[in-house]
């Protein structure tokens, strides 16, 4: 273990990782400096186990672009802003773009680990109703192509 390493875990009692505080900087002897000033207190400071130092103790650390299947079945993806699934992330690109609120991912054939960009399909999902106005928005600021080639079609039709 590192001095600045911030996935350390506090040896107090607080359960905080070194990341996790305001100030990681507020890192005393291993633990946090709230839990160092109780310990300090109440006598146990000498008494607080080591920290751990055997590379089994240290939180795994997976590599970018790591996959594993939730509980759900989803894959799950570290990318290095986080992990993210998969399914979203096929999806944005082949749209060019980040999804917009409201749009979900559908897999075609219900294997929702099967994320072959033909078997996904664009879907908007809202809980609850919305207002046509904001409907009508959102669809000319994220399809206004469909939209322009179905009211083209339409014009010929008619
Ligand atoms: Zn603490």
């Amino acid at each position: 273990m590192t001095a600045c390493d911030l996935s350390a875990l506090c040896r107090g009692n607080c359960g905080r990782r070194r990341q996790e505080l305001k100030n990681y900087k507020a890192w005393i002897r291993g633990m946090c400096a709230q839990c160092h000033y109780i310990a300090k207190k109440d006598g146990t400071l000498e008494n607080v186990a080591a920290p751990p130092r055997s590379p089994a103790d240290q939180p795994r650390r997976r590599p970018i672009g790591h996959r594993k299947i939730d509980s759900c079945g989803y894959v799950n993806v570290k990318t290095p802003v986080g992990v993210q699934q998969e399914h979203r992330l096929v999806m944005e690109e082949m749209l060019g773009r980040k999804l917009a609120p409201g749009e979900t991912v559908h897999h075609r054939n219900g294997i929702r680990h099967d994320n072959r960009p033909e078997n996904l399909e664009l879907w908007f999902s809202q809980p609850a109703g919305q207002r046509v106005d904001d409907l009508i928005a959102y669809l000319t600021k994220h399809h206004r192509e469909t939209l322009e080639s179905v009211l083209n079609e339409n014009q010929k039709v008619s």
